[in-house]
């Protein structure tokens, strides 16, 4: 999350009114960093992980598996725990993990300390880094509590059973959710995080309404009509919002915050060499998305039934969704200034690249903006697509101010300018240098779900780290049409959809619409030397290649060819819809994207036994996108439906659940096999 402020949090209508300053001083807080980075560059190619995980009980005599809500005891005992090791060994102090709280009073969030740079010899040390923090929290933890990285916990918000240790008091105590199925005891007690549920709340004039497709079982009543709903409580205003429309037939019905931002997520956060080049490796990055969502796919069951979709995506874009009837569009406008296509949490609705590649066409979708704010930008000299993206993140109000921070000094401070910014949780979040930092422009990739094991997290977040790398190197084109970029968004949810879907995506991503005739594709056989970029990076120096700096590849002779002249192509002639295993490892003269990160660990001088270690982690990406491997959603769902007690009716009973959680807890531990989600190589190198 962001800023973790301290203060007293102001009511709704009391922040409502304070919108129009947030968005002034937020402004001017931009403009002043904008005129203290200009010009600058040269920003070393830094990047770091975020990694969620949820924290579960055991308790073996009942066969329970539930929520252990003690996130601020085990914070505190880690915060004493870092001190130590900091003490201990000051000389490894850059390598020791910091840990961070979170929505739910059952997560923890860890990253690495300090970021990383992109040289191989720093991405094969990823997964000992995350493995180390896992073992640091884990060792830290009662001796039946886990940390464990699964999206979602499949029965959080049941209503037959205690799903919270300690079993959460009342549901019916919680005056900011109001929900049916979640107490107070599940969220962070830390003011912004009650704040934020009430006043989306209260924006919206109701409470958050989230529908699921369930999975139809053949014991699935149909239409299924959820019986574990308290429909008929009177304790608070919204409890008649199930009854009288709310909850949808056929659906798992969620009612608050929890059920999205108690979602578990792996996040990238990439520092740029300038400006300009954050802005490019955004644009890039939107359409990968929603592929990466389909990839990592990792969460089936909500709320104790089995669901008709794989990921996490809508349940969190609904969870806080802020929007009045008349934003979205139920009503004419009269209060309201904008209507409002989608939630403040959803996909991007926008590419920023100051580019001549960025084309007006690729920006279809309706992307209200703050004209004030816009008008203000355009003043100060930034360009359009730049002052479009901000004005577009400023039509959100601000959702908690602190009354100690109303006032602050602009030229000092961005949290004006955060508050707005970190509650637009976009695919891709474009991340302007903090004050008083050397922290400079940077680009957060935020669609993946994180995975069971610190070996998939570690391959996922090498993968994209070299995939910005192939981007910036060979200045790779992903533009399209961002409609069907979220098209790709509906697609990668579905059940199975790393399989069963296919993708829209650029064919020609190389710069002159020619695919160079050293990278791999799959119609050709196995290039002899692999593909060399002409400036041959040093891993030794500071030459990894980026766009900015002189780095091209040289085409070789095939390149005086006639290409594909890609300019004067309508956006639709240049998108085809592709299957993961196309997407990712290649179709036709397409390298697909695994082919451009080969492409890219070729180019490198690095030994072989380091490539040896990458490449163990891309297997895993190739695998998964060919179908030789699963999804863990796959894998979590087919255990829930050959499990002994299933009735095929959809629900994941408290047994289930607890079996379940055993079992994803023995594969993390490298007790038990599971050579269809993990590889029957990673088996083996987990027993040596
Ligand atoms: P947030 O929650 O705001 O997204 P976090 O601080 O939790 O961000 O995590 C940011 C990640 O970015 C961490 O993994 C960290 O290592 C990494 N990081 C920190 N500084 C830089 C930097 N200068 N450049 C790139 N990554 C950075
Ligand atoms: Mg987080
Ligand atoms: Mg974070
Ligand atoms: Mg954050
Ligand atoms: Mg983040
Ligand atoms: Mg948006």
């Amino acid at each position: 999350m962001g800023l973790l402020s301290l203060g007293t949090p102001l009511s709704w209508p009391e922040t409502k009114v304070l919108a129009d300053h947030v968005h002034e001083h937020g402004i001017t807080q931009f403009l002043y960093t904008w005129d203290r980075w200009a010009g600058r560059k040269g920003e070393p190619l830094l990047w770091g992980d975020e990694i969620e995980y949820i924290v579960v009980s055991l308790q073996d005599e009942k066969k329970r598996a539930s929520l252990s809500l003690r996130q601020s005891e085990i914070l505190d005992e880690l915060k004493n725990v870092v001190l130590d090791l900091c003490n201990e060994q000051p000389e490894k102090s850059m390598v020791i993990p910091t840990f961070h709280p979170e929505y739910g009073m059952y997560m923890l969030e860890s990253t690495p300390g300090c970021p990383s740079g992109p040289h191989l010899k720093d991405l094969v040390s990823v997964e000992a880094n995350m493995r180390f923090r896992r073992k640091l929290a884990r060792s830290h933890l009662r001796a039946n509590e886990i940390p464990m990285t699964i999206t979602c916990f499949p029965r959080l918000g049941v209503t037959d059973k205690p799903f919270t240790d300690p079993e959460c008091m009342s549901v019916a105590d919680s005056p900011a959710s109001q929900s049916l199925f979640v107490g107070k005891g599940v969220t962070n007690p830390h003011a912004r995080f009650p704040t934020l549920t009430g006043n989306i709340r209260s924006r919206r004039g109701s409470k958050v309404a989230i529908n699921v497709p369930i999975y139809k079982d053949v014991n699935t009543p149909s239409p299924f009509v959820d019986p574990t709903i308290p429909y008929d409580r009177q304790l608070w205003p919204g409890d008649s919002e199930a009854k009288n429309g709310a909850a949808k037939p056929d659906h798992i019905y969620m009612d608050a915050m929890a059920f999205g931002m108690g979602c578990c997520c792996l996040q990238i956060t990439f520092q740029a060499f300038n400006v300009d080049e954050a802005r490019r490796m955004y644009d890039a990055l939107v359409p990968v998305a929603p592929i990466m969502l389909a990839l990592t796919a990792c969460s089936p069951a909500f709320r104790g039934y089995l669901a008709d979709v794989d990921a996490r995506w809508d349940v969190i874009a609904g969870s806080v969704d802020d929007r009045t009837e008349e934003e979205r569009g139920l009503k004419p406008l009269k209060n309201d200034k904008y209507r409002i296509p989608k939630s403040r949490y959803d996909s991007v609705d926008c590419y920023i690249a100051n580019d001549s590649r960025n084309k007006a066409a690729y920006n279809d979708i309706a992307c209200p903006i703050n004209e004030g704010v816009y008008q203000r930008l355009k003043g100060h000299g930034i360009d359009d697509a730049l002052a479009n993206h901000i004005a577009h993140l400023f039509i959100r109000d601000p959702l908690v101010i602190f009354s100690e921070r109303v006032d602050q000094d602009d030229e000092d401070s961005m949290d004006h300018f955060e508050n707005i910014q970190s509650t637009n949780w976009q695919t891709i979040r474009f991340k302007p240098p903090p004050p008083n930092s050397s922290i400079a422009w940077r680009v957060e990739f935020r669609s993946m779900e994180v995975q069971l094991t610190d070996f998939e997290n570690a391959a996922f977040s090498i993968f994209i780290v070299l995939l910005t790398r192939a981007i910036l190197s060979f200045n790779l084109n992903f533009y399209m049409p961002i409609s069907q970029v979220d098209e790709n968004m509906r697609r990668a949810q579905k059940r199975n959809a790393a399989r069963q879907e296919t993708f829209f995506f650029r064919k020609w991503v190389f710069p002159l619409g020619k695919t160079p005739s050293h990278v791999d594709c799959r119609s050709r056989s196995t290039s002899p030397n692999g593909y060399r970029a002409t400036n041959d990076a040093s891993e030794n120096g500071s030459s990894v290649p980026h766009s900015a700096s002189t780095t091209s590849f040289k085409l070789d002779d095939r390149s005086s060819c006639p290409s594909p002249a890609t300019s004067h192509l309508e956006p639709d002639d240049e998108v085809e819809e592709m299957t993961m295993d196309e997407l990712i490892n290649g179709k036709g003269e397409f390298p697909g994207l695994l082919g451009v990160v080969n492409a890219y660990v070729n180019s490198l001088n690095v030994d072989v036994a380091t490539k040896c270690d990458i490449r163990k982690y891309l297997n895993l990406i190739k695998e998964r996108a060919s179908g030789k491997l699963v999804t863990p959603a796959t894998w979590i769902r087919k255990f829930i439906v050959t499990h002994p007690e299933y009735k095929h009716d959809s629900v994941v009973s408290e047994s289930i659940n607890y079996d379940l959680l055993k079992a994803i807890d023995e594969i993390e531990r490298g007790v038990r096999a599971a050579p269809e989600l993990l590889g029957k190589a990673y088996q083996a190198s987990q027993q040596t």
